[in-house]
C-alpha cells in the first residue's frame, strides 16, 4: 500500500485498536478524555492534560494509555525487581514480574547475586543452576504471563563483568529463540575498560577463573557482532548520576536502558514531541519550557494516583519520586530545521534540548516540592534545594507512542525514508516518510518522484541516485536515515542527549553488516568515553526477525 497519509491514518487506528481502546471507546479523543481525567488533580489540570494529548505534543507512555482510569490502573513501564539466592527469593521475584507485566510493565534485574552454575547447590543434593538457568525460569514467566497482557512484558538481564558465569551469560542468546523476552547486559566498571583502552587485555580479571580482561572483552564482542546481544551498562557512569547514593548503589535499568532504578523502584515515562515546537525554522524554546512544566505535574501526579503491583514497589517508588520525561520526533524537528543528523549543529541543538528540558523540569519539581512535599529522601540526596523528584529526565524508545504522534521514534534517526512495517499488528503496510514526500513530492514531477520511491525501497537509502536533478548533495546530507549515518554521529548524539539528562537514553548504534569486531570494540571504548551511561548495537541482517526491514534484493 503507497499513500502516506492513509497507511499511517490506518497504522494509528490498528493500534488504538489493539491496545488501546477500552470498552466504549470510540477514537483517540476519548482515550485521552480517560486519561486526563484520571490523572488530572483540578479542572485546569484536565483541560490542560487532554489539550496536549490530543494535539499529541505530549504523551504517556503505553501503560499510561492503556491502564488510566480502567480497573488496573498502573501507569509505570520501567521497575527493577532485586533477585536474591534463593529458592524462596527467586520465586517472590517471578510472581512480582508477573504482576507488572500483566499491567505492561517492563522489568529488570540483576542477576550478579545469584551462585555461578557449579558452586554448592541451592538444594541439598541437586546442581545449582546458575544466572542463567534462573533468567529461562523468569522468561518462562513472561511467555505465560503475554497471553494475559495487553503488550509484550520484556525484560532486561543483568550479570556483573565479575561473576564467574559472565561467559556463558554473554552466549546465552547465541541460539536465536533462547530467551526470548530477554535483553542482556553486562554491567562493566572504569577499571575494566581502563585496561580495554590501554590493550592490557592479557590481566586476569577474575582470579577464581582465571578468565582475563581480553578473553571477556573478545566474548562481549563477537556476541554484539553475531546478533547485537548483550548490551552494555557502565556502573561507575550510573553511579555518578545516583542522586540518592545513601539508599545504595544502582546496578540494574528498566529493558531498554533508560531508567537506571534502585531495587523495587518503578518510574513512569512520558516524551514530548519536539518536532512540534519548530515553525518557520525557528524552535519556541518558552513554549518547550511550559509543556515541560506540565508535563512533568503530570507524571508527578501520576505516582500518587498509581495502583502499585506490590507494596515494596509503591514504598520504593514513593521515596524517592522518579520519573522519566523525555522526547520523541527529533530527526523531524532536525527535517524541518534543515540539518544533517551528523552534524555539529545538531550536536549543539540536542544538548540544547535536553539542557532546556531538565532545566525547567528540575523548576517544576521545586515548585511542587513547595506546594506539596519533597520527595522523603530528599535530605539524603545529592540535590541541594527541596526537589519533589530525584530524577526527572529520561529518554525512551517511544517505540509504540512516536507511532500514535505520528513522528520520529525518540532520538533515533529514521530507519528509512520508504519502508515496509511487519508485526506490530501483525499486519504488513508502506510507508513513505511525511516529510520526506512533502519534499520531493512538491519537488519532482511524478514520474521521477515515483522512481525515487522504487529506488529508495529497494536501496534503502538515496545516498546512490546518480541524478543531481533528482537529489542534489544538499539533499544528500539532509535525508540520511539510520544505515547511512556513521556509528560515531549516532553515539555523539546519544552523548550529547546523556550530558544534561538525568537518568539514561534509549538508543541503537546502527552498523553496517560488513562492519568488523574492530569497529564493535572501538564503540564501546569510544561511547564509555563519550559518557554514554551503557550501548546498544546493531549491525544490519545480524538477526533474522526485525520489526523494520527493507526490501530483500532481487
Ligand atoms: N516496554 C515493555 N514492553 C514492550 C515495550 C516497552 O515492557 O513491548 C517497557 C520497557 O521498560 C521500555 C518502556 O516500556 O523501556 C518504554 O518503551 P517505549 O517507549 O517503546 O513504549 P511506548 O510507550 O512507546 O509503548
Amino acid at each position: 500500500m503507497w499513500g502516506t497519509k492513509e497507511g499511517l491514518d490506518f497504522l494509528v487506528s490498528e493500534t488504538l485498536k489493539a491496545r488501546y481502546l477500552r470498552k466504549g471507546e470510540r477514537d483517540w479523543e476519548d482515550i485521552c478524555e480517560r486519561v486526563a481525567k484520571a490523572i488530572a488533580i483540578t479542572e485546569e489540570e484536565h483541560l490542560g492534560f487532554k489539550d496536549l494529548m490530543i494535539r499529541k505534543i505530549f504523551l504517556p507512555s503505553s501503560p499510561t494509555l492503556m491502564n488510566a482510569g480502567t480497573e488496573f490502573g498502573q501507569f509505570a513501564a520501567c521497575f527493577v525487581i532485586p533477585v536474591e539466592d534463593g529458592i524462596e527469593e527467586i520465586f517472590d521475584a517471578i510472581k512480582t514480574t508477573a504482576l507488572i507485566q500483566k499491567t505492561g510493565g517492563g522489568t529488570g534485574f540483576d542477576f550478579s547475586q545469584i551462585r555461578p552454575d557449579d558452586s554448592p547447590s541451592l538444594c541439598a543434593d541437586g546442581a545449582a543452576s546458575g544466572p542463567v538457568a534462573v533468567m529461562k525460569l523468569f522468561n518462562e514467566a513472561t511467555e505465560i504471563v503475554k497471553q494475559f497482557g495487553r503488550r509484550r512484558g520484556a525484560n532486561m538481564g543483568i550479570l556483573n563483568v565479575s561473576h564467574n558465569d559472565i561467559v556463558y551469560f554473554i552466549r546465552a542468546k547465541h541460539v536465536e529463540g533462547e530467551l526470548s523476552n530477554f535483553n542482556l547486559s553486562v554491567l562493566v566498571p572504569d577499571t575494566f575498560m581502563e585496561l580495554v583502552e590501554a590493550d592490557r587485555v592479557g590481566e586476569v580479571w577474575n582470579k577464581q577463573t582465571g578468565m582475563t580482561v581480553g578473553c571477556i572483552f573478545s566474548e562481549i564482542v563477537e556476541g554484539i557482532w553475531r546478533n547485537g546481544e548483550p548490551g552494555i551498562l557502565f556502573y561507575d557512569r550510573i553511579n555518578r548520576d545516583n542522586f540518592t547514593p545513601a539508599l545504595g548503589d544502582i546496578s540494574a535499568t528498566n529493558p531498554c536502558g533508560e531508567e537506571p532504578l534502585l531495587p523495587f523502584e518503578s518510574c513512569n515515562l512520558g516524551s514530548i514531541n519536539v518536532s512540534f515546537f519548530v515553525t518557520d525554522g525557528k524552535v519556541n524554546w518558552d513554549l518547550l519550557r511550559e509543556v515541560t512544566g506540565k508535563a512533568v505535574r503530570f507524571l508527578d501526579n501520576e505516582i500518587d494516583k498509581n495502583t502499585y503491583p506490590a507494596p515494596e514497589i509503591e514504598a520504593a517508588t514513593k521515596r524517592t519520586r522518579k520519573v522519566g520525561l523525555g522526547v520523541m520526533g527529533f530527526h523531524d524537528m532536525l527535517l524541518k530545521l534543515g540539518l544533517p543528523y551528523d552534524s555539529s549543529e545538531t550536536l549543539k541543538l540536542a544538548e540544547k534540548i535536553m539542557e532546556q528540558i531538565s532545566w525547567a523540569a528540575v523548576r517544576e519539581s521545586r515548585k511542587l516540592a513547595a506546594e506539596k512535599e519533597p520527595f522523603p529522601e530528599h535530605e539524603n540526596s545529592t540535590w541541594e534545594l527541596p526537589m519533589r523528584n530525584a530524577a526527572l529526565t529520561a529518554v525512551a524508545p517511544t517505540g509504540t507512542i512516536s507511532i500514535l504522534a505520528g513522528c520520529s521514534a525518540g532520538i533515533e534517526p529514521v530507519f528509512s525514508w520508504v519502508y515496509r512495517r511487519t508485526r506490530t499488528v501483525g499486519k504488513e503496510f508502506m510507508l513513505v516518510h511525511p516529510l520526506f514526500e512533502a519534499h520531493f513530492m512538491s519537488k519532482l514531477p511524478e514520474v521521477d518522484y515515483n522512481w525515487l520511491l522504487e529506488h529508495v525501497y529497494k536501496h534503502g537509502t538515496l545516498q546512490n541516485v546518480e541524478n543531481p536533478k533528482l537529489v542534489s548533495e544538499e539533499e544528500k546530507r539532509i535525508f540520511r536515515s539510520a544505515l547511512d549515518i556513521d556509528w560515531k554521529a549516532h553515539i555523539n548524539v546519544q552523548a550529547a542527549f546523556q550530558r544534561h539528562c538525568h537518568a539514561g537514553i534509549s538508543k541503537t548504534i546502527n552498523m553496517p553488516d560488513y562492519a568488523g569486531k574492530e569497529d564493535i570494540k572501538q564503540a564501546l571504548i569510544y561511547a564509555w568515553r563519550q559518557g554514554l551511561k551503557g550501548l546498544t548495537i546493531y549491525r544490519t541482517g545480524s538477526r533474522q526477525h526485525v520489526v523494520l526491514s527493507l526490501k530483500k534484493p532481487e
